[in-house]
């Protein structure tokens, strides 16, 4: 099963299909690429992920694909 420990401890498993901590996102520029109606499994490919880790909020962006280790993105919390 596929899964990852996040800095927190929580052990991330993204399996699931729909991923329930996954998030796909497109830039404004790539998106802007299309100027017709694209088919909705080739947006999907196009599209970059990250996890969102349910207990710290931590984000985990896989800049590159899933090829490459994520970059971390720590929230700042409200005192
Ligand atoms: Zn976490």
């Amino acid at each position: 099963m596929p899964k990852m420990l996040c800095t927190c401890g929580n052990l991330l498993r993204y399996s699931n299909i729909p991923c329930e901590i996954e998030y796909k996102f497109i830039s404004d520029v790539d998106y802007e690429g299309y100027d017709k109606k694209i088919d909705n499994e080739e947006l999907y490919m196009r599209m970059q992920s990250f996890f969102l880790c349910p207990e710290c909020e931590r984000l985990w962006v896989f800049w590159k694909g899933f090829e490459e280790a994520p970059r971390e993105y720590v929230p700042i919390m409200e005192k």
